[in-house]
């Protein structure tokens, strides 16, 4: 259970950890979620602010961290933007963008590289495993064959692709996926026109006073 005391960090590829880190003194635990999206120099990064801002040695300056997440999900989307070892500045490559090399010692990072797992703090917390295995979201059987085998990029075969085109399935309300900005957009219009409700614009001084009186009640 998070406590009413439990701060929020944000927390993009480690560079936005702001001055939330300043807390770290008083907590106790560290929960990172979407672990897969947090870059290995991100994670190198908080390694090396916590054992700084906590003046402790070990990793992550003593802080209990809890990641979670699934390395199946979305990469890092930060680059290699600086050197992990003399913090110069890395150039990409100049056609793919997949390596970096670091302008002043030279050493080159691949994307490949770019996990969590890879950087020099993953190995340092020596992390215990623990894999959920049930899931939650969906209870059809050949469904979720179907998604394990997106999800591990394994070649669908004619059963799984006849499921998804031809089942009877009621698509309304529907998830829709699309592949341009403008097509959701024009999604997006057309579904904020269907409300029969009239349009209401609430600003963030609205949010910040919702959220204040949350912590008041
Ligand atoms: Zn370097």
């Amino acid at each position: 259970m998070i406590s009413r005391r439990s701060r929020w960090i944000r927390f993009w590829g480690g560079t936005a950890l702001g001055p939330e880190i300043a807390c770290s003194k008083e907590s106790d635990i560290l929960i990172i979620d979407e672990i897969s999206m947090v870059s290995h120099p991100g994670l190198d990064r908080v390694n090396a602010i916590l054992k700084a801002a906590r003046a402790d040695p070990r990793p992550f300056g003593g802080l209990q961290v809890i990641v979670t997440g699934d390395f199946y999900q979305l990469p890092p989307i930060l680059p290699f933007e600086f050197c992990t070892r003399c913090a110069a500045k890395c150039d990409p490559d100049q056609y793919y963008a997949t390596k970096y090399t670091c302008g002043s010692c030279r050493v080159q990072y691949l994307d490949a590289h770019n996990w969590a797992f890879s950087s020099g703090a993953w190995q340092e917390a020596r992390f215990l495993h623990c894999q959920l295995e049930e899931i939650h979201r969906q209870k059809d059987d050949r469904f979720l064959r179907v998604l394990n085998n997106i999800r591990a990029g394994r070649q669908l075969d004619s059963r799984d692709e006849n499921l998804l085109m031809y089942s009877n399935v009621d698509t309304k309300d529907a998830v829709k996926f699309m592949s341009t900005k403008q097509a959701v957009n024009a999604a997006n219009i057309e579904g904020l026109a269907s409300l029969p409700s009239p349009e209401k614009v609430e600003g963030v001084g609205w949010v910040v006073g919702w959220v204040a009186r949350k912590r008041g009640s």
